[in-house]
């Protein structure tokens, strides 16, 4: 069966379906209610924080063909806040409902080796990469690469689960080992100088919107902040936008994308990974812009205009992470404060975020 395609925008109180039931979901029916949408989440996790706020929820494995028909029939469109949904689901929710981002660019963006042939195809530049089937493969991917080198499981991998560095040829296949020997990738280890990502959305007529790409820390491989502005130069700004840009046409995409980069010490900007959705590098857009990313992404998926990406003050976006919600009630008199209503504050666990403004100096 062929895919569903959405041939004029959603109409006034339609319903979105979004795959996924974490913080992104919650905030994206946020959204959406705002715009006066429906939503309906589904997710396989029992207590997702964004069935609290959908209008509907199914809770069913993702491989749930009979829930997923019932979901598909109840929703308008439907699109996801989670990149690892299974790429056959949503091959096949797209046969009964329109789908954004589409199967294609989700399978693209779940499987690293895949993801790193389509950018280079591109001709855009990424850490030096090879694919690893073995053992033997990593050892020869230090050589090949040079050390140390950075080995990643094709697939399932977020917040560096799934990762390992080798520093020489004699350590790699005990790393490969760690990662309990999937397919994998080897990338040489980029002595960047930071990170950055650019948040952008392209809508269903191919126009195209970023929002000013903020500077990224991580701590323990999570993503503990995010500032604008960001250091990068004018002209980097508009490389980086421009990658983003050729991504998206080349994956004929719909919806807000990320596209996370390194920033190399002599200025090069580095391809690391796209996410086919909402990011938590833009929860700033919340607070600073006239559209958030979530709304933004309502939009390009329901067929409706791109809003407004005009930064309007500087702002710091910082995670609250695990056991650190437990002092929320001292940032509670800060404006800014999101907390995803999450009951078990597991370690490493996003549990909320705070975003704080200053007046835009530049
Ligand atoms: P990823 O899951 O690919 O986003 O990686 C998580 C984090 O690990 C990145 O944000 C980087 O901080 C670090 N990392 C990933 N790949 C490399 C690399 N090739 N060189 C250096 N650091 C890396």
């Amino acid at each position: 069966m062929s895919e569903r395609t959405l041939t004029a925008p959603l109409a006034r109180g339609a319903t979105i379906g979004i795959l996924g039931g974490g913080q992104l979901g919650r905030m994206m029916a946020e959204a959406a209610h705002a715009l006066g949408f429906k939503t309906h989440v589904y997710s396989d996790v029992a207590d997702a924080c964004a069935f609290d706020v959908a209008d509907a929820h199914t809770h069913a494995p993702f491989r749930d063909e009979a829930a997923l028909k019932v979901f598909a029939a109840s929703c308008d469109v439907a699109t996801f806040e989670f990149e690892n949904v299974p790429d056959d689901t949503a091959a096949f929710l797209a046969t009964h409902v329109p789908v954004a981002p589409s199967p294609r660019a989700l399978a693209v963006a779940q499987d690293r080796l895949t993801e790193k042939n389509f950018i280079a195809g591109l001709g855009i530049a990424t850490a030096p990469y090879v694919g690893v089937s073995n053992a033997a493969d990593a050892e020869e991917a230090v050589t090949a690469l040079g050390a140390p080198i950075v080995l990643k499981t094709r697939r399932m991998g977020y917040d560096g689960k799934g990762q390992a560095v080798a520093k020489t040829p004699f350590d790699a296949p005990a790393a490969f080992e760690t990662l309990h020997s999937v397919p994998a990738i080897a990338e040489k280890f980029i002595e960047f100088e930071y990170e950055a990502s650019v948040i952008a959305a392209r809508g269903r007529d191919g126009s195209f919107a970023a929002y000013d790409p903020p500077k990224n820390e991580h701590e323990n491989h999570i993503l503990r902040r995010s500032t604008v502005p960001s250091p990068l130069s004018a002209a980097q700004v508009k490389d980086a936008v421009g990658i983003t840009r050729r991504i998206a046409e080349a994956l004929d995409y719909v919806g807000v994308l990320a596209v996370e980069l390194f920033v190399a010490k002599d200025g090069a900007l580095l391809v690391n990974e796209i996410a086919p959705r909402v990011h938590n590098s833009g929860h700033w857009t919340i607070e600073a812009c006239a559209t958030s990313q979530f709304e933004q992404h309502v939009r390009a998926v329901a067929g409706w205009p791109l809003g407004d990406t005009a930064r309007r003050t500087d702002a710091v976006m910082e995670n609250i992470i695990g056991s650190e919600v437990d002092a929320w009630l001292a940032k509670a008199d800060e404006p800014g404060l999101h907390l995803y209503g999450k009951r078990e504050a597991r370690p490493g666990r996003k549990m909320g975020h705070i975003t704080r403004l200053t007046p835009r100096r530049s």
